[in-house]
């Protein structure tokens, strides 16, 4: 796709060893959105993968001008994967997804309709929990949603699910740390930008394995609860009544 032409949606993914779902993933991408007319973009961003998921991504990229790849010189985690991801985006709408088929593209239309209203579109799997995951990842989920949304006051109710639908300018206006992908909706509520939440489906891992356990899922991302709780209090809001000169 020429650089000047903007597609509808950039389909952001960051990728860490994910060999056997690329294909699979730009498949059922292409199958929901062509016969939509809905103009696209993939962006993939390998980050430091291992297996040979680089050089799968350089053969959908030569194959298909709307796959767009780029690489990480080692691995640098997936925050970092999705924003550099973000920044390279062209579209009018931004829309982030696991590289595993866990999202399924077929939810997008739902997507762009609440896009209609909105300009973040969370996924939630709350309807669905149970199906395509083991009980240690939905308890684990589950308390680290409960806590997160007492701490930081906040009504997200699976903030783990980062299907994510937003305006491209949004991610003008907030700056990413390490793990703050989680908390993007709360970032984003904190800029202005109205946040709603639309049910998706939740498949099994097409194949590979998470990235994540227990631990990270939980304990880790903890302290990221803390900042975030942190800039919620602080954050700047004013409104100017007048102004001369
Ligand atoms: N990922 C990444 N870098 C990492 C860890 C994960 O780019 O260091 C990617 C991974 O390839 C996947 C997404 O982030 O596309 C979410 O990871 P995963 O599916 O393992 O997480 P889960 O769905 O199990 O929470
Ligand atoms: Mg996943």
């Amino acid at each position: 796709m020429p650089a000047d032409i903007r597609p509808t949606l950039s389909l952001v993914v960051p990728v860490y060893n994910e060999e056997d779902n690329l294909r699979p993933l730009a498949k059922a991408i292409r199958e929901a959105l062509e016969p939509l007319g809905v103009t696209y973009e993939l962006i993939l961003t390998d980050d430091g993968s291992k297996d040979k998921s680089w050089e799968i991504m350089k053969e959908l990229a030569a194959a298909d001008p709307r796959v767009r790849v780029q690489r990480f010189a080692y691995n640098c985690g997936e925050t970092a994967a999705s924003e550099a991801g973000m920044r390279a985006a062209r579209g009018q709408y931004i829309v982030t997804l696991d590289a595993d088929l866990q999202n399924d593209p077929r939810d997008l239309p739902k997507f762009l309709e609440a896009l209609k209203h909105y300009d973040v579109v969370c996924g939630t799997r709350v309807a669905v929990r149970g199906k395509g995951d083991n009980f240690i990842r939905v308890a684990s989920s589950r308390i680290a949603n409960w806590v997160r949304n007492k701490l930081s006051e906040e009504n997200i109710s699976d903030a783990g699910c980062t299907y994510r639908a937003f305006k491209r300018e949004c991610v003008d206006k907030v700056k990413l740390y390490r793990g703050m992908h989680r908390f993007l909706p709360t970032l984003f509520k904190m800029e202005g930008y109205t946040v709603t939440e639309i049910p998706v489906s939740n498949n099994p891992r097409f194949a590979g394995q998470s990235k994540y356990g227990v631990w990270n899922r939980l304990f880790k991302s903890f302290h990221d609860l803390l900042a975030v709780r942190w800039m919620k209090k602080r954050v700047l809001n004013y409104k100017i009544a007048e102004r001369v000169n």
